[in-house]
């Protein structure tokens, strides 16, 4: 065996080029630290000067706080920050860098030139060049900050290698000062490519950054905004109305603690609580801001902080599905009211109105008291037609009971005397009841299907889908793969065929909870099955849905809703205000 060592330290200078690749990897990287250091420092104003798609040049330009000689001389060397001082501060960071790297990594991998001041009368100037200094002394400036980058990666020739074409590169840069900008309403962005202002971001409020930042998309006017407050964290959700409809989720923007970050679960929270207005495969566009207890998040997982660790994940989640559900809820209240969920008719772009009349549609009357009852001479057409006759039945061994069917009112509610109560029953909350227990209770039965589903997902949701193909067979769907890898549905329970865009919806859009997608579908299954509010019963059908609405441990619907209403003897008195 050979004595001689195989393992060597690195030198310092191969050591910081191979630390700066994990921090800057493209001239969108440099904008994005940059950027960052920007308003780190506290500046109203940032301008982003990019010429030749920044390869040739990135500058930019800030109003901050600004740094001394003696900072300047240091602030480009690796682990040197004024944000940190102590590894416990790394739990509770307020500042968007904290690691000291950017300015070290720039310096390994381009030239690099600062000038900053702390008062705009002295100001300092440092160039370097190889990582190394070659030029520092005082020079005038304005009040803050210009830090120009130059041929990014002329010492990392194998890096430069994999820069795309300066319009690529810009487009990537573009899309991270948009990314930077939306967080920071109070802050006036400007972008110049090759010398010309292409976009001016006035401060303003977050709506007006929004629209602003993503004109396409929709006016200002139209986006909602919804607020929700927790212990430990804050949530804002931004989004353009129901008339904006996306094909894919790539508009739904996730941000914690003012960092663009890709969190999957958060996105399927925002589709979660938008999921009735926007039908199978469209998806919402949609802002959503979480502000964190520092200590309860870690950025410090991902070289450039697009991934966090959140400890209170699932709570989070729940609170943007309900701030979202509510919302919309609130929204359904009667036309008049002047946020309305539908704008004007002029507002919505006739290319996509379609999508407002179908949502719709779908929606149910916000509350059934407020429906006007039908007219009187017909909602007691059958009450009482033929002599009641006292039903007597034996629904579990622990009740013993009789009832007397009394007949169907407003084509919707069946009522029963038992002992000393009437009861207003619903009948399609407790037919849909039934059958979804029924569903529960027993096996599916599988039909394969003519032409099967493909699911068309996002990979994450394809890894979920994959690791619980058993359970999804348990309730008769059967999901296969084919030989290019896409997954599709080749049979399921009859029950389920008219729920198809349900399916999959509901699978494409999943966090990994089966029990959830099973509940739901088998609630949407029952209530398809279910008479509906306005279907006439008759009598044989109407005695044995009371039957099972008695013998149910749980008189409530798959949602929660109660199935009757029992109104007793004595309230009955009390509110005809009867003593005997
Ligand atoms: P970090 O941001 O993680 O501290 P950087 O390498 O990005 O590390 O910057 C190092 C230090 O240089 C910062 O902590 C800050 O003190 C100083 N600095 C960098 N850019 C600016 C700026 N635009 N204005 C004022 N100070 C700056
Ligand atoms: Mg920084």
């Amino acid at each position: 065996m050979s004595e001689e060592r195989r393992i060597h330290v690195l030198d310092k200078v191969t050591a910081s080029k191979i630390a700066a690749g994990e921090v800057i990897d493209r001239t969108s990287s440099v904008v994005r630290e940059l950027l960052d250091n920007a308003i780190d420092a506290g500046a109203t104003e940032i301008s982003v000067y990019l010429t030749g798609g920044g390869i040739k040049e990135i500058r930019v330009i800030d109003n901050g706080c600004g740094m001394s000689r003696e900072d300047l001389d240091i602030c480009f060397l690796p682990h040197s920050t004024s944000k940190l001082s102590s590894a416990d501060d790394l739990f509770n960071i307020m500042t968007m860098g904290f690691r000291g790297e950017a300015l070290a990594s720039i310096a390994a991998s381009a030239k690099l030139e600062i000038t900053t001041s702390e008062n705009g009368e002295i100001g300092y100037g440092i160039s370097i060049d190889g990582g190394k200094v070659t030029d520092l002394g005082a020079v005038k400036a304005n009040k803050g900050t210009v830090v120009s980058v130059k041929e990014l990666f002329c010492y990392l020739p194998a890096r430069r290698k994999f820069l795309k074409s300066p319009a690529a590169e810009t487009s990537a840069s573009r899309t991270v000062f948009y990314e930077k900008a939306l967080a920071f309403p109070d802050i006036t962005f400007k972008l110049f490519l090759e010398g010309k202002l292409t976009s001016f971001l006035p401060a303003g409020s977050l709506k007006k950054r929004i629209a602003d930042a993503y004109p396409s998309l929709a006016p200002e006017k139209l986006y909602h905004q919804v607020e929700a407050k927790c212990e430990g964290y804050s949530v804002t959700i931004l989004f353009p109305g129901v008339e904006v409809v996306r094909r894919d989720r790539r508009d739904i923007h996730i941000y914690v603690n003012s960092r663009p970050i890709q969190e999957f679960a958060l996105v399927q929270a925002v589709c979660y609580g938008l999921s009735a207005y926007f039908p199978g495969g469209t998806y919402p566009a949609a802002f959503l801001f979480i502000q964190i207890d520092p200590s309860l998040v870690d950025f410090n997982i991902h070289p450039a902080k697009r991934e966090v660790k959140i400890n209170n994940l699932p709570m989070i989640h729940r609170t943007v599905v309900e701030a979202l559900k509510q919302h919309m809820g609130e929204l359904q209240k009667p036309a008049g009211s002047t946020d309305a969920l539908y704008p004007k008719d002029e507002e919505i772009p006739k290319t996509l109105s379609f999508v407002a009349e179908k949502t719709q549609m779908t929606f149910s009357p916000a509350a059934p008291s407020s429906k006007p009852a039908a007219p009187a001479g017909r909602s007691f057409s059958n009450l009482l037609k033929d002599k009641p006759e006292v039903v007597s039945f034996q629904p579990s061994p622990e009740y013993k009971g009789d009832f007397r069917y009394l007949g169907q009112i407003f084509d919707s509610f069946l009522l029963c005397e038992r002992e000393d109560s009437l009861y207003i029953i619903d009948q399609h909350a407790s037919q849909e009841r039934f059958y979804f227990d029924l569903f529960l209770s027993s096996r599916p039965e599988v039909h394969q299907l003519l032409i099967p589903y493909n699911i068309e997902c996002e990979s994450q949701v394809k890894e979920l889908i994959e690791k619980q193909l058993d359970k999804y067979a348990e309730i008769g769907i059967i999901i296969k793969k084919d030989e290019t890898g896409q997954l599709y549905i080749d049979a399921m329970p009859s029950s389920f065929f008219e729920l198809k865009n349900d399916v999959l919806n509901l699978l494409v859009t999943q966090t990994g909870d089966f029990e959830n997608i099973k509940t739901e579908l088998y609630a949407r299954a029952a209530c398809k099955k279910a008479f509906k509010a306005g279907d006439a019963i008759d009598y044989d059908k109407a005695i044995d849905l009371i039957k099972k609405v008695f013998a149910m441990p749980m008189p409530r619907c798959p949602h929660g809703r109660p199935l009757y209403y029992q109104l007793t003897k004595d309230k009955l008195y009390q509110l005809l205000e009867r003593t005997v």
